[in-house]
């Protein structure tokens, strides 16, 4: 963080007591972080998990703050934030060279043309490696974002618009990122082979296609369950960035219309619990996509996204498994 740039947004904005989210990898410096604005703000940190920018917080963290301070991410541009937030992006400065990346599996396939793409952290590695491959001979580029996002390149986990851009003009993608989250969004939500390189380990060219069409499977045992269902609830997430009111509302009539009951339901910590009372057969969920892709396992109902519920009950997607996406 530059603690010289976030406190002169905050004096812009005349800001006096703010609310500091730091992700989970960030807290270990929550005192560094406290004290150094401090010295110029009343600070008080949130000690809720975040899922990024599409967290803010909730009113009650609000209420007495007239500014956030978001460490790690960056802005989602088409989201109205209703309070002022500072957003500090991290970029890892954890350089690897990557004169030694094997690229036997792009040449194994003859891959000459690559769409790159990256988490947020990792923007200045993508562009290295993108410098790299081009010195190998490779064509090489990144897709234009959408509003949802504020780099050409840039990837969430719930919208891969550069992918998108790029599917038809190249043989395939490579995310700059860790662990498989972003990766496994976007080979479910491209046709394209598409290889993570984790900049942590092991680095090297791994494909994500094994790995989604295993998760497909399971995706769509999942939807099977649903298909009798009578009784569902559709929730919304009050998250700022999540907010998806117009979608569930067209959701409840389409299910009505159906003949079956649907209630509307808000959340905004989603778990297990809060549904396993109301006794639903399905639950769609339109907050962030990943709840019901990554965490469904641990719902006793059904769990679909908007998507899932397009596909089984208005036959979307002629047999191809569509990603649910947050695109405005
Ligand atoms: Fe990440 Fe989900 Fe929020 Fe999208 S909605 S930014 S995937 S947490």
């Amino acid at each position: 963080m530059d603690p010289g740039r976030v406190i002169e947004r905050l004096k812009e904005i005349k800001a006096k007591r703010i609310l500091l989210q730091l992700p989970d990898g960030l807290k270990p410096h929550v005192f560094d972080y406290f004290n150094e604005l401090s010295k110029n703000f009343n600070v008080i940190v949130s000690s809720s998990g975040f899922y990024g920018a599409c967290d803010t917080g909730t009113m009650d963290e609000w209420k007495n703050v007239d500014a956030v301070v978001q460490l790690g991410h960056t802005e989602i541009p088409n989201v109205n934030y209703k309070v002022p937030v500072i957003f500090e992006e991290y970029i890892n400065e954890d350089h690897r060279s990557f004169n030694d990346l094997d690229l036997t599996e792009l040449e194994r396939n003859n891959y000459k043309n690559i769409s790159l793409a990256y988490s947020i952290q990792y923007r200045q590695s993508a562009e290295e490696l993108s410098k790299f491959l081009k010195e190998k001979g490779y064509n090489v580029s990144m897709g234009k974002h959408d509003s949802r996002l504020k780099y050409d390149g840039q990837l969430l986990g719930c919208n891969f618009s550069p992918l998108h851009d790029q599917e038809s003009r190249n043989d395939c993608h490579i995310i700059v990122s860790t662990g498989v989250f972003h990766a496994l969004g976007a080979q479910l939500s491209v046709e394209k082979e598409v290889f993570i390189l984790d900049m942590s380990e092991p680095f090297r060219l791994r494909s994500m296609k094994s790995e989604a069409e295993r998760h497909i499977r399971r995706r769509y045992a999942n939807m099977a369950r649903a298909l009798e269902a009578k009784k569902f609830v559709v929730v919304v997430d009050t998250k700022v960035g999540q907010y998806r009111m117009k979608l569930a509302e067209k959701m409840i009539k389409e299910i009505q219309d159906m003949g079956k009951s649907a209630v509307l339901a808000y959340s905004n910590e989603s778990s297990p619990v809060e549904f396993e009372n109301m006794m639903a057969d399905c639950i769609i969920f339109t907050g962030c996509p990943r709840v019901a892709t990554d965490d469904f396992d641990r719902y006793k109902s059904p769990i679909l996204t908007a998507q899932e519920f397009n596909m089984i009950f208005k036959k979307k997607g002629n047999g191809k498994y569509i990603m649910d996406e947050i695109v405005n």
